[in-house]
């Protein structure tokens, strides 16, 4: 069981939507800290670990910022990324750089930002080499393809997936990046999306441990680090169990004391590109119940759609909502939750029982505090919403506007549309 409740009280979260309008995202500072501390608690056996966030999960240079103090890097996968990380100070080895079908545009800013470069294909050394130059550290992303089962829905089988090296390819990438001058490796790769199974994750960590140690027995080469990928899952359904992070962590130390330590190689450090596990259950959509219309179903209608919130839009992913303020009412009523676009997908909640709902009632829809605003888009012309902070000392920060038409049609230079 997980239990779903609110960051805040309801009078208070009634206020902050008073003050700010809404729909908007709030994130929980003091529950991130605690999440990444308890987090990196769990790896601080390994001789050394660091939390790359994943930036596409929470784009948001304050989200960062409170990241970098913890102690984590920024895992980047895109140019905008990379600027981001850059302005958080968060470069060199402090950030790496995981993409895929690379523009060398995105490769030449990595290298100046001096971050650790993930390659995603074998073609891709030869790539940068001409058209940019090979850095002393390499990372290389492996795919296992059929050898691993256990993929799962989001990303699908790994020989299904369009990431990483073959086995062959790795080894072969390895050598070809020596020959040009690579003095040091790492090893990537990430093969499970949401995944709440500690064993999965563990076996993927045993699967690395492995091909390190074969790294060194076929050619010598001693990898610097192992960067297990992020795909850690939440719970977002209430009958759902979060991953115990220490258990993770005792049960992928006893992978590496009985791997990496007896082939000589305990002094591999870890990384992980976590994203959805770090702030994903401490972000909440808030808002508010604009329409109800009774024809063959019940809607009720919010203020935000799924510009605000895709995931279950194009997963059908659940996401829990909470009426605030009628916690003690018995959930009787049959709903979709909908938003305003012209897309029938456009539902955060498909026959959902709650509290009867009554215009101007705010919901919380939970855990968007990752892949939620970040995944957001502009169809038919739908503005994405705000994002508020709700501070360690409880006070509330606006941390992006919400966008305007301006916005929208600032990439349009015609008369007659708004410009500001
Ligand atoms: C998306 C992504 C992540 C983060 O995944 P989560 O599910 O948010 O942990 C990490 N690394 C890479 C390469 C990714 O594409």
């Amino acid at each position: 069981m997980s239990i779903k409740t609110l960051p805040v009280a309801c009078d208070r979260l009634t206020q902050i939507a008073r003050e700010f309008g809404t729909p908007f995202h709030l994130y929980d500072e003091a529950a991130i800290r605690e999440n990444v501390r308890n987090f990196l608690k769990a790896f601080d056996w390994a001789p050394k670990f660091k939390e790359y966030y994943a930036v596409k999960a929470l784009p948001n240079p304050y989200i960062l910022d409170i990241l970098k103090e913890e102690g984590c890097g920024a895992d980047c996968s895109s140019m905008a990324e990379l600027y981001l990380a850059e302005a958080v100070g968060m470069t060199g080895e402090n950030a790496c750089f995981t993409s895929n079908d690379t523009p060398i545009s995105e490769y030449r800013k990595a290298l100046e930002m001096g971050v650790i470069i993930n390659l995603d294909d074998i073609t891709h050394i030869e790539y940068l080499r001409e058209n940019a130059c090979l850095p002393e550290l390499i990372s290389l992303r492996y795919n296992p393809g059929p050898l691993r089962k256990g993929g799962n829905e989001i990303i699908g089988f790994p020989e299904q997936a369009k990431y990483g090296l073959t086995g062959q390819q790795l080894l072969e990438g390895i050598a070809m990046c020596r020959d040009n001058g690579t003095t040091r490796f790492g090893i990537h790769t990430m093969i499970v999306s949401n995944e709440l199974n500690c064993n999965y994750l563990v076996d993927t960590a045993v699967m690395m441990f492995k091909l390190a140690v074969q790294i060194k027995k076929i050619m010598g080469i001693e990898v610097e680090f192992i960067n297990l990928g992020g795909g850690v899952g939440i719970p977002y359904r209430p009958e759902e169990e979060a991953v115990d992070l220490e258990v993770l962590g005792a049960k992928i130390r006893g992978a590496y004391e009985r791997i990496l330590v007896p082939a000589g190689l305990g002094e591999i450090a870890l990384m992980m590109e976590s994203g959805r596990m770090v702030t994903g259950p401490y972000g909440y959509l808030v808002a508010r119940a604009l329409h109800r219309k009774e024809t063959y179903k019940n809607y009720i209608g919010l203020d935000a759609c799924m510009a605000d919130l895709m995931r279950p839009a194009i997963y059908g992913a659940y996401h829990h909502i909470t009426v605030v303020g009628k916690d003690g009412q018995p959930c009787c009523c049959l709903y979709d939750i909908t938003g305003s676009l012209c897309e029938n997908n456009d539902k955060f909640a498909i026959d959902r029982y709650l509290p009867h709902i009554d215009i101007g009632d705010l919901l919380v829809i939970h855990d968007t505090g990752a892949h939620g605003y970040a995944m957001g888009f502009n169809y038919n012309g739908k503005l994405r919403s705000q994002e508020l902070l709700l501070q360690s000392d409880g006070s509330v920060r606006q941390i992006r506007r919400a966008e305007t038409l301006a916005d929208y049609f600032a990439t349009l230079d015609y008369p007659g549309l708004p410009q500001r």
